[in-house]
């Protein structure tokens, strides 16, 4: 029921922190994990970890803000194995700071990254996925739900994931893509490591929160990858499904 042998999978930003993890739960299930980033150097050293740990990986250097940067990702790695059957839409960025300090260049630096990038890999990836059916993994977070007062624009581009991800969920059922969101609780990565640094109060804050009691690992997103990209999942579509610990219910 989880077997991915012989499906080709894309993760963007598959070279660190949740993306990495991802790509590892996928490739020790059986696929063919092609990374992209662009840090060709971290992308290296990411394969060289997926193949040590016995799985099938490569990488392509993209940046998911060009549009012909990704129309050339999802062509290349579609073509190089004749097939593409999951992607993981998991690049992101933030800029922490208020609506009313935040510049132009800064929202739009995040909504693209986050939100305009998805758009742009399924709208490539749609024609290889339409052949035989496959699976969309968009990644959202804890503020896809909440608001926060130093996230504007990822809030933004976090809520807009999820309803990007209903839309072609319905539009593409038919042609047995399934498609759908993971929301990620507060997971000790790079990205938060800085977050710590620039928020007071945000790891005592997180912790008490959590009924879990900790911070999650990028480990932590493995299954729900898997399983999401696996035939065990062909009933769920247009889902946003938060791996959080018990953040949001609590
Ligand atoms: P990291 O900073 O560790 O990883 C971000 C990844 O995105 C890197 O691999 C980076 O690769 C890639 N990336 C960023 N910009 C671009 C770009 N323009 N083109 C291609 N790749 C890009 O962060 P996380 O692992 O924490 O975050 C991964 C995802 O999970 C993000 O979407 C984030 O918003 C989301 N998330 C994270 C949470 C957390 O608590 N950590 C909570 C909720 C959601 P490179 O530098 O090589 O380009």
């Amino acid at each position: 029921m989880f077997d991915l042998s012989g499906k080709v999978a894309l993760v963007t930003g598959g070279n660190g922190g949740i993306g990495l993890a991802m790509a590892s739960g996928l490739a020790s299930a059986g696929a063919l994990v092609v990374v992209a980033g662009r840090n060709a150097a971290k992308s290296r050293q990411a394969v060289d970890r997926l193949r040590g740990a016995g799985g099938k990986a490569e990488a392509i250097e993209a940046d998911v803000t060009d549009e012909a940067g990704v129309a050339k990702l999802l062509e290349e790695g579609g073509r190089r194995h004749g097939a593409l059957h999951i992607v993981v839409n998991n690049a992101g960025t933030s800029i922490r700071k208020p609506a009313h300090q935040m510049t132009l260049d800064e929202w739009h630096h995040v909504i693209d990254t986050n939100l305009t990038s998805t758009f742009l890999c399924c709208r490539s990836a749609y024609p290889w996925l339409a052949r035989q059916g496959g699976k969309v993994i968009n990644i959202g977070s804890m503020l896809s739900i909440f608001g926060a007062p130093y996230a504007p624009s990822y809030g933004a581009s976090k809520g807009g994931v999820v309803q990007f991800t209903r839309s072609i969920a319905t539009a593409w059922a038919a042609d047995r893509i399934q498609a759908n969101a993971v929301l990620p609780g507060w997971i000790d990565t790079d990205l938060t490591q800085r977050a710590r640094e620039q928020v007071d109060g945000l790891n005592e804050r997180v912790l008490a929160r959590t009924p879990a009691g900790r911070w999650g690992v990028p480990d932590d997103l493995a299954g729900i990858a898997v399983f999401l990209a696996s035939p065990a999942s062909d009933f769920i579509t247009g889902a946003a499904i938060p791996v959080d610990g018990g953040y949001s219910i609590a």
